[in-house]
Formats: C-alpha cells, sequence, structure tokens
C-alpha cells in the first residue's frame, strides 16, 4: 500500500522506536542505533526479489566470516541449507531441528557440533529480525497506521477474491478490521515484514484458507493491488445451463494469472453465486422488449434509456471499487443482456 497524508504519522512510528537496519545486517550484522532506512519501508515490490538476495547473501558472507564453521561451510549445500532453516523456523516448531539434520545429514555429518552451532545461530538470527521487524515495527504500523492507510487508498473490498468487503467499521463499541497479509509472509521474510507494499488488507477466506502459507516468494504470484483490475477485468465468464459459470480462456492467461486463480479459487468460488446468474437471466426473460415497450406506453416521460437503466441499474456503470464480484457481473450481463440488444 501507498501512503501520502500519513507519511509524518508513518515517521513518528518509525522515530519512536530504535532498530537495525537491514542493510546495517548486510555490511556486519551489528545492531546499531540507526533507524530503518525508508527504502526499506518504501521498498517497491518489484524489489522484493532483490532484496531477499541481498540478504541471504550478505547471510552467507557473515556466517562464513565468523570463522564458526570451518568444516560445513565449503560444503555444496551450505548456503541452501542456511536458507532453508531461516524460512524454516517460522512456520513450524518443535523437531524441526532434527528434520533440517536429517535433510541435510552430509553437512551434519562432516562436523556435528559446527552444524548444532549453526542451527542455533540462524535461530537466534531469526529471533533478531522478528522481534524488530514483526514484534516492534509491522505491530505498531497496523495498530496505530493500518485503519488510515487502508482509507486513504479506498479500499473497500478484498483484492484478492474481489468477493468479500474488507471495509473497516468503527462505531461506538464497534471495531471491525479485515486480516492484514503479508504478501511475503512475514514468518519467512520478516525484514519484509513493515514494508508498505507488502502489506494487503484481505478477507478471511483468502488470508486464512486459501493462501494461508503458501511462499509467493518461491510460487510468484502478481501482486493483487498492483495486478487485480488487469487480472480480474480480463475474466470472462459464461455459463451453462443456470448453475454452471465457468472462466473462458483460461489457457491463454499468463502463467502467474492461471496461478492466482488456482491459489484463490476464484472460478469455484464465483460458480457458487448463481443468484446473479439467475437475476440477470430472470430480468432478461421479465423485461423483453414487448414488457419495456408496455411500460413505455405507460410512462412516456421516462423514455426507453430510463427504463432498461432501472431494470439493470444494478450492472449498469458499476463501482469495480465497492461492487463485490463486479467482472462476474459485467460479463453475465454483457453476454446476456447487451449482446442481445436488451440494452
Ligand atoms: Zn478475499
Amino acid at each position: 500500500m501507498q501512503t501520502k497524508l500519513y507519511i509524518q504519522d508513518l515517521k513518528n512510528i518509525i522515530d519512536g522506536e530504535t532498530y537495525s537496519s537491514i542493510y546495517s545486517f548486510f555490511s556486519n550484522y551489528e545492531e546499531t542505533t540507526g533507524k530503518p532506512k525508508n527504502d526499506l519501508i518504501y521498498l517497491n515490490y518489484s524489489n522484493f526479489d532483490e532484496v531477499i538476495v541481498c540478504f541471504f547473501d550478505s547471510l552467507f558472507d557473515y556466517l562464513k566470516n565468523t570463522g564458526y564453521y570451518p568444516n560445513i561451510q565449503t560444503h555444496a549445500d551450505f548456503e541452501r541449507c542456511v536458507e532453508d532453516f531461516f524460512i524454516a523456523t517460522a512456520i513450524s516448531s518443535g523437531n524441526l531441528g532434527q528434520l533440517i539434520k536429517n535433510k541435510y545429514h552430509n553437512i551434519n555429518i562432516l562436523n556435528t557440533g559446527e552444524f548444532n552451532n549453526l542451527i542455533e545461530e540462524i535461530k537466534n538470527i531469526k529471533f533478531f529480525f522478528k522481534d524488530k521487524y514483526i514484534t516492534k515495527l509491522f505491530n505498531k504500523i497496523r495498530d496505530e497506521l493500518g485503519s488510515k492507510i487502508q482509507q486513504e487508498n479506498e479500499i473497500f473490498l478484498c483484492p484478492y477474491c474481489q468477493r468479500n468487503y474488507v471495509n473497516i467499521i468503527q462505531k461506538d463499541s464497534l471495531t471491525i478490521k479485515p486480516d492484514l497479509d503479508h504478501f511475503y509472509p512475514k514468518a519467512k521474510y520478516p525484514f519484509l515484514a513493515a514494508t508498505l507494499d507488502n502489506l494487503i488488507p484481505a478477507c478471511q477466506v483468502c488470508n486464512s484458507r486459501l493462501k494461508k502459507e503458501i511462499d509467493f516468494y518461491k510460487i510468484k504470484h502478481l501482486h493483487p493491488l498492483k495486478s487485480t483490475e488487469k487480472i480480474f477485468g480480463k475474466l470472462k465468464f459464461l455459463y451453462l445451463g443456470n448453475k454452471n459459470m465457468y472462466i473462458k480462456g483460461k489457457s491463454t492467461l499468463s502463467a502467474e494469472e492461471q496461478q492466482y486463480i488456482k491459489t484463490f479459487r476464484i472460478e469455484e468460488i464465483y460458480n457458487t453465486h448463481t443468484e446473479v446468474l439467475e437475476d440477470i437471466l430472470e430480468k432478461n426473460k421479465k423485461y423483453n422488449h414487448v414488457k419495456k415497450h408496455h411500460i413505455l406506453k405507460t410512462c412516456p416521460s421516462m423514455g426507453m434509456r430510463t427504463i432498461k437503466e432501472l431494470v439493470f441499474h444494478e450492472y449498469i456503470n458499476i463501482n469495480e471499487k465497492k461492487v463485490p464480484m463486479s467482472s462476474l457481473k459485467k460479463s453475465l450481463f454483457k453476454k446476456i443482456v447487451a449482446k442481445n440488444g436488451n440494452i
């Protein structure tokens, strides 16, 4: 998300805490009194991958330069092991150390003492970033600024599905806020936990039931706030009978667009909204040419255009930002009504 009006609030939040910047880690992994650099908070989504690669390169260099792992650090899988363990530590607990030991048995047998120390050190480094970027900075941004940023960006619908409302409701003692999803999981990449472009106000279905722990760094997905309109603008829904709707020409969509539809189960979920199809079919049948001309005879001052707009008002001039499933409604309206010249 981008913020313009609340830039000073954000600055106050950042200035109120002391953090080590990711970039200080890159140079020497010393905790400094420096503030997180604006270029990390305002990092553009298109640079996320670059920063992650840079982070892990620095982590490998740091670990190697400590001199604590002379026997294992030259192993071909050393870096892969470090990255795997750093990413995995947040999503699992318990026996994870043993799982990594089994997976990287070839490194472990080189020097078990070094390997155990490595695992402990990675845990500590991960904790360092979790503490700075999630526990302190992200939580503060979410609690103190989240609503303002969302309202400023006029996000009413879940950007992933465009089906559920995520608008904030604050009235007397009632407060309803959407989930604030991390596009790249904060549990895996904690240094991106406070990056505005990484924060997506999402509905619980998309966040907790569908996306869950899918790692969008490893499995590429289009960024919803950058691409939602493009994706949904491309989707054309057709129907078979009056119960089965499907997306036309899925194979012509890009691999990332297809992945997006698959992850968020857009086709299956939209297909359950047969009430939209039934409503358009019924109105199209009920208000045929004869019926509309009959109304026009009764109320000639209305004009045919006004009559058509009254009948199909919820499908004409749809506000895509506020109307759920606008792509489904527009597609079906076009297919059933507009194409037959009934509007
Ligand atoms: Zn959603």
